[in-house]
């Protein structure tokens, strides 16, 4: 094992929140930027829905 991934072990043990999709450090299960682009995405697809 490196120290890069020991250090990065360690990070992941912390209390703080990650992001569930880039694993950065947030507030919430998934920060604000990929939430936006998720909701972006969930509404690019339903305006297709409603589209066809
Ligand atoms: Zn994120």
């Amino acid at each position: 094992m490196t120290e890069e991934e020991k250090t990065e072990e360690k990070a992941s043990t912390k209390k703080e929140h990650v992001c569930t999709v880039c694993g950065k450090v947030a507030d919430a299960t998934i920060c604000q930027a990929c939430e936006e682009k998720i909701r972006g995405e969930a509404f690019e697809k339903k305006r297709v829905i409603e589209k066809s």
